[in-house]
């Protein structure tokens, strides 16, 4: 058996430039990976399997061959020639469909855990491929720390970045499908001609987002994060907008909607707010995780 984990993540930055032609949208993103982890244990077998656990509604996730761990695993073996199966155990700790990469990182840990129970000796590059073709939050989950994605968030550059920042997340009982917040973007986009990116210019990360993680300032962090998502998160689910102020109410630097939502991720000064906070936005009946990043990437267990 092999025991693998990987990171889910928070996008403190994240650009939308122009739809491209394969569907996705060029986008900058300043990724960091926070440490709410998926474990994934791989077991030797005839053909693929997989069952889920976890401390996360599971309701939405599939465990036939749909499952993200299962693609990751076929590709696997499809790419490598190799000749067996696999059982799966997913053990979820990442908000389903919430904004924070957790099939990805099911998908990264799987890839890192065949690789190692079947002895493929994949080189990191061609891992990171296969990992892109999953999906482009995939191949950040590999690598985690700090990173900038461009193209479709999946060619990777690694940020400098220094300390730990707190985060507390408030938990949706409700998921947001990732295409239809981009489709609701381009709606957006196409009634308000004038507010159009410029379409001939690739998106970038703010110079004062990389300063912000370069100093380990989580203030200087705070004026900076950004999401073109999360006005479209917001236009589908309105009342996401009350949790924000509910947490800024509370001591939270700002509040940002995670990727295409509809968790929100708060950053906080430091330990000792982030926990006021927690125990505020518990007692409004939130579902509340404390999260801290940057962690590093998947990585074998046992
Ligand atoms: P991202 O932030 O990368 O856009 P997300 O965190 O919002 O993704 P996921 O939890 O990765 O969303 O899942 C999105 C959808 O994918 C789910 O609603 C589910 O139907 C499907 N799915 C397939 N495999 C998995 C998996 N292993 N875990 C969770 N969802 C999965």
């Amino acid at each position: 058996m092999v025991h693998t984990r990987a990171p889910g993540k928070i996008n403190v930055f994240l650009k939308v430039g122009s739809l491209l032609d394969d569907g996705y949208h060029d986008v900058a993103i300043a990724y960091q990976a926070v440490s709410l982890y998926e474990d994934v244990r791989a077991y030797p077998a005839d053909d693929f399997s997989v069952s889920v656990t976890g401390t996360v509604e599971l309701s939405r996730v599939p465990t036939d061959g749909s499952n993200i761990a299962i693609k990751a695993a076929r590709l696997l073996a499809r790419r490598t020639a190799f000749r067996g199966g696999v059982r799966l155990e997913i053990d979820k700790h990442v908000p389903v469909a919430g904004g924070m990469g957790g099939g990805s990182a099911d998908a990264a840990a799987t890839l890192l855990a065949c690789d190692t129970l079947w002895g493929t000796g994949l080189p990191r590059e061609e891992m990171l491929e296969l990992a892109s073709e999953l999906g482009a939050d995939v191949p950040f989950s590999l690598t985690g720390g700090t990173a900038i994605g461009t193209g479709r968030g999946d060619q990777l550059s690694p940020a400098l970045a220094k300390g730990t920042f707190q985060w507390v997340l408030v938990l949706a009982d409700f998921g947001l499908s990732t295409p239809e917040v981009y489709r609701e973007l381009d709606r957006h986009r196409d009634r308000h001609s004038q507010d159009i990116f410029p379409v001939s210019i690739a998106p970038s990360v703010d110079a004062n987002v990389l300063q912000a993680l370069r100093a380990g300032d989580p203030h200087m962090l705070a004026e900076s994060l950004h999401n073109d998502l999360q006005a479209p998160a917001l236009h589908l689910e309105p009342s996401l907008a009350s949790v924000i102020e509910l947490g800024e109410q509370n001591g939270a630097l700002a509040g940002i909607v995670s990727g295409s939502g509809p968790t929100v991720a708060f950053l906080t000064a430091d330990l000792d707010s982030a926990l006021e906070l927690q125990i505020a936005l518990g007692a409004a009946r939130h579902t509340v995780v404390r999260a801290t990043g940057p962690v590093h990437g998947a990585r074998v267990i046992t």
